[in-house]
């Protein structure tokens, strides 16, 4: 954007584009903001302090339908406080198991369903064609999780850290094999470890990678 500072036009790059993790990242809970009345969307994700990305996250209901009184928060916040938009690309609705993304104010058949393409686009990713057989897992949580990156309850419920979104894409899909092997053999033996190596060739640098980055 330009700015007229003292009579002279300067240029003010909000985003490097070029130094991408130049850039702050951050995700706040919680994001309270001031209009008409104080709204706090669930999750807010933000580059240099600008808000792009708000969450309205809704307990897990038996229809499955709850997401939709995300979106009708999220046009609600629009009204209430229309600045929280301006600089916004997109919101999502969420329940635990489906997550919908929108623009503000649209209604509920306008949100569409989320999906990570890019899963499908990495050639001998078992994400990508799981079979039948490979595991059965409960719900998966997202949490902030202290010195965890993820885990695995014995009624098969899958934790996983949310700071894993700062993590390169391997690693991701390390923790969560890693948690899915978890639901078929318990316990760190060397059979564990010899599948996991078998479903997941960077298996090695991924740890490496967790190893260096522990979450505090
Ligand atoms: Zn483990």
């Amino acid at each position: 954007m330009t700015l007229t500072i003292e009579g002279h036009d300067r240029t003010l790059k909000l985003v490097d584009f070029t130094n991408i993790w130049d850039n702050d990242f951050s995700v706040t809970r919680q994001y309270w903001v001031q209009g008409s009345e104080l709204v706090k969307p669930d999750l807010v994700c933000l580059v240099n302090g600008i808000p792009l990305v708000a969450f309205e996250a809704k307990q897990r209901a038996q229809q499955n339908s709850d997401w939709m009184k995300g979106v009708r928060d999220l046009s609600l916040y629009e009204t209430k406080v229309p600045r929280l938009w301006a600089s916004n690309l997109f919101a999502v609705a969420c329940n635990g198991r489906a997550a919908r993304y929108g623009v503000p104010g649209a209604s509920s058949q306008q949100f569409a369903e989320w999906r990570d393409l890019s899963v499908h686009a990495t050639p001998g990713n078992p994400l990508a064609t799981p079979t039948p057989d490979f595991c059965t897992v409960a719900p998966i949580y997202v949490r902030a999780q202290w010195k965890r990156w993820g885990s695995c309850s014995a009624h098969k419920n899958i934790s996983l850290n949310w700071r894993l979104i700062e993590a390169p894409k391997h690693v991701i899909d390390y923790v969560i094999l890693h948690e899915m092997l978890h639901t078929r053999l318990m316990t760190h033996d060397h059979r564990f470890w010899a599948h996991l190596r078998s479903i997941c060739p960077q298996a090695s640098q991924a740890r490496e990678w967790l190893e260096w980055n522990r979450p505090e």
